[in-house]
């Protein structure tokens, strides 16, 4: 029986995250030495994204499993909606097998039913490949007409302009002890080191969030810690040193601190990263081996000076 949008009842569960170490028990006795400041992350933008575009009047609910929030396999909702990361699919499809069983509709989205579809869609009614916001309101004008399809898939590349401000109070502020709020720069990437899945997720068109944007994003929340999670901004290139400049001129006037991750492909410039940290600038995650930068250096060819001048970069951070 159709409904009206309006009418909705939708369920949000974000899975349980394992992080690695815990499926190496054998590393336990390790721990204590290679746990870096604080071993928690906030959760991904994805829920907090999709609450921003669905209409008040639709009824939202959040089950977090990370802080083992109750699932109730036999509430009667219109649709489940289950967000993950890799460390999650496992659980994740063991939810959406739950709900499955008492014929609940169940939609799967995120990076890992984006990077393997056919796997994710053995476990849900439909997958949402790549960005939720083109396609978002399709599914649930589909889910109030019972006509969801397998797949869910946006034919155009969604623009920044519109980004919704994520509604991150979705999530119960004081249960998690996380330092730094993912706060989103940019979505694509044009440079495709091995094994990343954004240029497949985001596609490979590079897009900035407009400046505006973040900084009202960022004034919106009362913290002051803050993670530009998007290495891509971190890249050599004018337009992105251009931009990052541009969103820390601004967060200098806040207070904030801002943590940065980047790739081994650095800008090799001290001027830069003394304007970043005069922005508010205090840490930097380093992803290393995937990139073209750190492949070089785990080739027979590359020379102790290369190596020096990468180790002399990172230092410069
Ligand atoms: S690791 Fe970063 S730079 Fe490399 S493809 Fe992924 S997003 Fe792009």
């Amino acid at each position: 029986m159709p409904k009206r949008i309006e009418d909705l009842k939708l369920r949000c569960i974000y899975p349980y995250f394992k992080k690695f170490l815990q499926g190496h028990e054998d590393l336990n006795d390790h721990l204590e030495s290679y746990l870096v400041g604080n071993y928690t992350m906030p959760p991904s933008l994805a829920l907090p994204i999709i609450a921003a575009l669905t209409p008040p009047e639709v009824e939202f609910n959040l089950t977090d499993d990370n802080i083992h929030q109750p699932l109730d396999y036999d509430e009667k909702v219109d649709l489940v909606v289950i967000s993950c990361f890799t460390p999650q699919a496992q659980r994740a499809y063991e939810i959406a097998d739950e709900y499955r069983k008492r014929n609940t509709k169940v939609i799967l989205g995120g990076i890992h039913p984006t990077s393997i579809p056919e796997e994710a869609l053995q476990h849900a009614d439909s997958v949402c490949i790549g960005e939720v916001e083109p396609v978002w309101m399709d599914i649930l004008r589909d889910c109030a007409n019972g006509s969801m399809k397998r797949i869910y898939q946006a034919t155009e590349v969604f623009s920044l302009e519109n980004f919704p401000i994520p509604k991150r109070d979705i999530f119960p502020r004081d249960v998690y002890k996380w330092d730094a709020h993912i706060v989103l720069t940019t979505r694509g990437c044009s440079v495709r080191c091995g094994g990343c899945p954004i240029p497949n997720k985001e596609r490979t068109h590079v897009r900035l969030r407009p400046v505006q944007n973040i900084i009202d994003d960022i004034k919106s929340m009362p913290y002051k810690e803050f993670y530009f999670a998007d290495d891509t901004i971190m890249l050599p290139g004018k337009k992105y040193s251009k931009f990052l400049l541009k969103i820390m001129e601004q967060t200098k006037e806040l207070d904030v601190s801002i943590f940065l991750a980047s790739t081994m492909m650095m800008i090799p410039d001290p001027e830069f990263y003394r304007q970043l940290k005069a922005g508010g600038a205090t840490s930097m995650y380093t992803i290393f081996g995937f990139d073209r930068v750190s492949s070089k250096l785990f080739s027979p060819e590359c020379t102790k000076q290369e190596w020096q001048q990468s180790i002399d970069l990172v230092k410069m951070n």
